[in-house]
Order: structure tokens, then C-alpha cells, then sequence
């Protein structure tokens, strides 16, 4: 037997080792989702939007009220291994922002249609940009790839469309839409999680238990989520939103909501029960002063969560 000669090697063309590493960053839609919801929560965002099309795969889109990105970085925004968050290999030790390898936004451009508009706060005009292998591209044939001006609120806007466009077999891989979509709803639950605050109180005076989560300052919704459930009955208190609302106003930035859930227990005896079936509002005795308390509990446990991010690892 004759051993067969060695075949030479080479180097792989540089566009397939990105679409490799794009491959191992983003397996799923899911994973551009989270890069991109680190990046908005890193520029100081209180406020996030995302809109989701075919579980990701058709659409992700993600606004954001935060810094904005300096329209003389848009032309390197989506290269690899460029970055507003390392400078030198020591940051790594203090670093307190999610992301640090510039890789999320230079994947997601090596293998989906990537366009963002973004604002800063001293710019008079958003701009806006697409972005292909890494790259300034036109949005036609034919036109130049520079950023446009355009009208645009402070922040950023990513939007992803057509997730492995170009990677036949990975996009095969996809089993449904559904499935995608519930990974992403999964991980949005959980970036809430982690902001939530575990409360618990009992007064013997007014006789009621109380128990529920609560989100802390980094939280800011726009619409206040309150899920309270008196003696296990899912009911509403205008009066208990009100005063939960004023609670957090000066925690939250202007205009930013919390996420309350509260099961609260009360004797019986105490609750009103003379309302229509249908009223979902409840009265109760000593309503005021149960609210105060409640309130007040709330107050304390926000002031003694620490905001500051904790560091998050990545290998
Ligand atoms: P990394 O987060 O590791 O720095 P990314 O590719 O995710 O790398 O982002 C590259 C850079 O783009 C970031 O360092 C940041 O300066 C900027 N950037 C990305 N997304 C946003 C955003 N939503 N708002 C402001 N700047 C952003
Ligand atoms: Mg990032």
C-alpha cells in the first residue's frame, strides 16, 4: 500500500472563519437576543422594546432608550473584536458590563441582514446603517454604505432579519418557530428575574400576611405590572397601585414602572364582601394603614438593594 501524499494546507478565506465564529456565538435566535439585550442594558437603557418574527428567525428587534453609539463608530461597529467596554487585558478584572469581546454585533452581521439606527444625546438627528460581513453595506444596490441621517428618539434600534440567511444547514436545523419563540420568551422572563426582589410581611395589628416580588431600581417598565391577589382571588386596587406607584416614583427614572406581585392575606372577616361578583375591585378594613405598611416595607427593601451590576463572567 502506497500512503497518499499529504494535502497542503491553507488558510481559510477569512469570510468563512467569521461565519464559523459567528456559528459558535449564536447557535439559535435566542443567543442574538441576549447579546443584544446585554449591549442595551451596558449603555445604561431603562427602557427596553423587542419585537420577534418566526421565533427570531424572521425578525428580532430590539429598542432601546440608552447612550446611543457616536456616528463616527458606526463605520467599525460591527467588526470583530472592536469594543467600547475593554481597553486593556488588566480591565478584565473590573469590568462591569456583560459584553467585552466586540464579537456579538460582528457575529450577528457575518450571518443575518443587521441594520441600526441609533442617537446620542448630543446629536440633533438619529443615523442609521446596515451592516453585512462585518461591514458598512448599502440598503440597495448601488448606494453608498454610510450611515444616513434620519429622525430617530435617543438610543438604539438593532434590528436582525432573516437569522442564517446564508447558513442552509443551520437554518434546517430549526424544528419550528414555536420553539424558538418560547427560548426567547424564556430568556425576556428571566431578565426580569433578575431584577426582582422577594418580599414578605405579616402584621398581627391588621391581621393580614402578605408575600410577593418586586422589582428593584435597575427595573423601569412603562406600564405598571401589578398582580395582586387577595385571599388567593385575583383582584384590583386602584388604591394599592396608586400608592405602590409613588412608592417607587422616586426610585425609578421619570415615568418608569414597577413589576409587582403581591398575594396578601387578610382575615376574612376584614374584606368586603358585599361587591359585585363581577367588581374585581375589593375594599378592605384598615386599608390605609395596610398599604402604608406594605409601602413602606417596599421603601426599605429598595433602598438597601445595591443597583451596581455584578460581574458576570464569560469563557
Ligand atoms: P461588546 O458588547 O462585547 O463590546 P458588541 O459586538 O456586542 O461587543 O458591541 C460592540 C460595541 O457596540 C459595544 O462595545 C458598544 O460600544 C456598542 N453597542 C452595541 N450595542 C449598543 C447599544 N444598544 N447601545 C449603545 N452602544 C451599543
Ligand atoms: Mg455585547
Amino acid at each position: 500500500d502506497q500512503i497518499e501524499a499529504p494535502r497542503r494546507i491553507r488558510a481559510l478565506h477569512e469570510d468563512v472563519v467569521n461565519k464559523i465564529a459567528a456559528g459558535e456565538i449564536i447557535v439559535a435566535p435566542v443567543h442574538a437576543l441576549k447579546e443584544l439585550i446585554e449591549n442595551a442594558v451596558d449603555a445604561g437603557s431603562t427602557s427596553l422594546e423587542i419585537l420577534v418574527k418566526d421565533g427570531g428567525l424572521k425578525l428580532l428587534q430590539i429598542t432601546d432608550n440608552g447612550c446611543g453609539i457616536n456616528t463616527d463608530d458606526m463605520a467599525i461597529l460591527c467588526e470583530r473584536f472592536t469594543t467600547s467596554k475593554l481597553k486593556a487585558f488588566e480591565d478584565l478584572t473590573s469590568i462591569g458590563t456583560y459584553g467585552f469581546r466586540g464579537e456579538a454585533l460582528a457575529s450577528i452581521s457575518h450571518i443575518a441582514h443587521l441594520t441600526v439606527t441609533t442617537k446620542t444625546a448630543d446629536s440633533s438627528c438619529a443615523w442609521k446603517a446596515q451592516y453585512a460581513g462585518g461591514k458598512l453595506a448599502p440598503a440597495k444596490p448601488g448606494q453608498s454604505a454610510d450611515p444616513k441621517a434620519c429622525a430617530g428618539r435617543q438610543g438604539t434600534q438593532i434590528t436582525v432579519e432573516d437569522l442564517f440567511y446564508n447558513v442552509p444547514t443551520r437554518r434546517r436545523a430549526f424544528r419550528s418557530a414555536s420553539e424558538e419563540y418560547a427560548k426567547i420568551a424564556d430568556q425576556v422572563g428571566r431578565a426580569i428575574a433578575n431584577e426582582l426582589i422577594e418580599f414578605e410581611l405579616s402584621n398581627a395589628q391588621y391581621g393580614f400576611k402578605t408575600e410577593g416580588l418586586v422589582s428593584n431600581a435597575n427595573y423601569s417598565g412603562k406600564r405598571t405590572a401589578l398582580l395582586l391577589f387577595i385571599n388567593h382571588r385575583s383582584v384590583e386596587s386602584s388604591t394599592i397601585k396608586r400608592a405602590v406607584e409613588h412608592t417607587y416614583s422616586t426610585f425609578l427614572p421619570k415615568g418608569g414602572k414597577p413589576f409587582v406581585y403581591l398575594s396578601l392575606e387578610i382575615d376574612p372577616a376584614r374584606v368586603d364582601v358585599n361587591v359585585h361578583p363581577t367588581k374585581r375591585e375589593v375594599n378592605f378594613l384598615n386599608e390605609e394603614e395596610i398599604i402604608e405598611l406594605i409601602c413602606g416595607d417596599i421603601r426599605t427593601r429598595l433602598g438597601k438593594v445595591d443597583t451596581s451590576r455584578t460581574f458576570m463572567t464569560q469563557s
